[in-house]
């Protein structure tokens, strides 16, 4: 199954929260949110959100309850698996001043993913959805000469 409906990116006026002079000075804000991971129940191992907007996290990261400028959070569940066993599934939210490239969000929320499930007692499911292979590649993002290029070998 191709990673494609698991991460998305898309560009969110700054108007939606802040009116009209923001969006003259502030321009298009970039939010990136992908999951990865599938476990039982439609839960998946890992959900970043990656945004310009800080209004994303601040709505995102509701249950924080800070004084200082809020930067993003994290906060995990536990998911029961069919084998009796349960995960921890992560999710994790932030600000950052230079949105990454879909790619390079894509190769974060995979490591990401690999990260959290080494530190669990579960099988590691970072590549069931995609082969382990970057649906933001394109021929063109590689050399030509690379092997396997699109592929993470873990
Ligand atoms: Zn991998």
């Amino acid at each position: 199954m191709p990673i494609a409906p698991f991460v998305s990116g898309m560009r969110m006026p700054v108007l939606m929260a802040v009116g009209l002079v923001a969006v003259g000075l502030s321009g298009c804000a970039t939010t990136r949110e992908g999951r990865l991971g599938a476990l039982a129940g439609g839960a998946n191992l890992v959900t970043l959100t990656v945004t310009e907007n800080l209004d994303v996290v601040r709505r995102e990261c509701n249950s924080a309850i800070t004084l200082a400028p809020l930067y993003g959070c994290q906060r995990s569940r536990v998911v029961s698996l069919p084998d009796g066993g349960s995960a921890r599934a992560v999710t994790i939210v932030r600000y950052t001043d230079a949105a990454p490239s879909s790619l390079a969000f894509e190769i974060d929320l995979h490591e990401l993913c690999h990260a959290v499930a080494a530190l669990q007692p579960l099988r590691d499911p970072c590549h069931d959805q995609n082969g382990g292979v970057l649906s933001s590649a394109t021929p063109a993002t590689f050399a030509p000469a690379a092997l396997a290029p699109a592929a993470f070998a873990r």
